[in-house]
């Protein structure tokens, strides 16, 4: 049946997996669609990781939604930032590229707006120590950890060179682990033999989580596999701490016993914790739903808010029986949402709940070493890694993608190449930092020690500090 003008109207809130799978599934239906997203692509989180490494660049990751939409007549994408809805008169509000607000009417709902980083109530962290939900937040990670081995190759004191050696990450959940393992292994192998005056293979990479153990959500087996494959490959883990301060120069870190440690790291990345996005507050503010801890909205099984059967939530967004933030929850309430509204604007009645169909999760550690968890199958190794590729390559977006991602993959696991590293003297941590940590903020304000060029020296005093090649 073809949408007409006379069509119901479905508006989407966010291109991710959820808000893309429902788009998918409405494009058989007679309803007008308009999706919007303040991005212009469709992101493939799972593999930030390795854009934010050198291994994958990031139009491997991100593809334009308009392009992925192109085919769907009866859907229309917005570029646009949602920043208020009015339950009762069936719209919502949208800012365009230029500020000016917009409106968009609905018959029906579809929020799939995901949720963002967490700094457990310390936003001011997140200056020093960026997340990792976007592409900006993955291009912004790999400029500071490519920039970190430039800036202790041109450090001359060797206390400042060794703190320009240290990364930090917090967190050790997938994300955390997976950063960890290619912090590590860009550093023993890929940058290996790229330096003069330091050895990037003492790079130390400390992984701190409040937790027992890495990777604990994968059960105590996995998670001792992933402990002692991140040892083996010179992780340091310092589990039962949380991260108590965090500056431009390192963190403090309070372990089970209570005491306080300082480490000094030149890079800083985080990745424990998240939170729904504003629009979530503004949603519960104007349908009076009830939210969860992290501020997600609590929906009902069949992902409508109470008292508002026109408005579905969906995805990472959504909180319905402690279900994971997983991409595969994201892409099966997606789908569910847009069956229901194709049913019902088919006039049929549409009473099933959502039921997720858990096919198992998996996560990367190094080349060779990855972790798969399916319903009884527990494995990690070499099978495990296997795994994880076919997986990954089968979700990825686009045929042109999976293409280009097995042939980076290739040169990156056989080569031990990352090409996708381009910046310039501008993004140099030390210059991001000038620009980008609030001066408003006392805390943060401290340039770092060391922020003298390396040519403000005499050449004979540099040299002589200086290893021998
Ligand atoms: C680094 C990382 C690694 C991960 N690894 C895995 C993994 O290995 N396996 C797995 O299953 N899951 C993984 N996940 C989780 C998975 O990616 C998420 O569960 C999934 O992306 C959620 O999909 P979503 O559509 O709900 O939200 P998202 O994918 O976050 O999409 C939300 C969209 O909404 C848009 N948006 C937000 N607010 C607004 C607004 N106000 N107006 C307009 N647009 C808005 C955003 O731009 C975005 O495009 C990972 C996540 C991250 C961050």
């Amino acid at each position: 049946m073809a949408a007409t003008s006379d069509s119901r109207r479905v508006v989407i809130v966010g291109g991710g997996f959820a808000g893309l799978f429902a788009a998918r599934r409405l494009a058989r239906a007679p309803v007008q669609v308009t999706l919007i997203d303040r991005s212009e692509h469709h992101l493939f989180q799972p593999l930030l990781y390795q854009c934010s490494t050198g291994i994958l660049s990031e139009g491997k990751i991100a593809s334009p939604l308009r392009d992925l939409l192109r085919k769907r007549k009866n859907v229309e994408f917005v570029l646009a930032e949602v920043t208020g809805i009015d339950a009762a008169g069936r719209t919502v509000t949208a800012r365009r590229p230029l500020g000016e607000e917009i409106e968009f009417g609905y018959d029906y709902l579809i929020l799939a707006a995901g949720v963002q980083q967490s700094y457990f109530g310390h936003d001011e962290y997140a200056a020093v120590a960026p997340g990792m939900k976007t592409i900006e937040d993955a291009l912004k990670i790999r400029r500071r950890v490519f920039g970190a081995f430039e800036m202790a190759e041109s450090a001359d004191d060797p206390a400042e060179r060794s703190r320009w050696l240290t990364f930090v990450l917090v967190g050790a959940g997938p994300t955390g682990v997976e950063l960890a393992g290619q912090v590590r292994e860009l550093a023993t192998k890929t940058l290996s033999r790229e330096y003069r005056h330091i050895q990037p293979k003492d790079a130390r990479v400390l992984l701190f989580d409040g937790g027992k153990a890495p990777l604990a959500a994968f059960g105590p087996k996995l998670s001792a596999l992933a402990a002692r494959d991140l040892k083996r490959l010179g992780v340091e883990l310092y589990m039962g701490c949380l991260v108590t301060e965090a500056d431009l120069h390192g963190v403090q870190v309070k372990d089970h016993a209570g005491n306080l440690t300082r480490y000094e790291a030149g890079t800083i990345l985080w990745t424990a914790g998240v939170q729904a996005p504003p629009l979530a507050a503004a949603v519960a503010q104007a349908t009076g739903c009830q939210q969860d801890r992290a501020g997600r909205l609590i929906c009902g099984k069949d992902l409508s808010l109470p008292g508002h059967p026109d408005i579905l939530v969906t995805g990472d967004l959504m909180s319905l029986d402690k279900l994971p933030g997983v991409a595969e929850v994201a892409m099966q309430t997606g789908m569910y949402a847009g069956r229901r509204i194709t049913h019902e604007s088919q006039g049929q009645t549409y009473d099933k709940p959502f039921k997720y169909h858990d096919l198992g999760s998996a996560a990367y550690i190094s080349r060779g070493r990855a972790v798969i968890s399916a319903g009884k199958l527990n494995f990690g190794g070499f099978p495990g890694w296997c795994g994880w590729l076919f997986i990954h390559i089968g979700f990825l977006t686009g045929w042109r993608n999976r293409a280009g991602a097995l042939l980076s993959w290739w040169t990156a696991f056989v080569r031990d190449l990352r090409r996708e590293r381009a910046f310039t003297m501008d993004d140099l941590p030390v210059k991001l930092y000038e620009r980008e940590v609030e001066p408003a903020d006392g805390g943060l304000r401290a340039v770092p020690r060391q922020t003298a060029s390396a040519t403000d020296q005499p050449e004979a005093a540099r040299q002589a500090r200086r290893p021998a090649p």
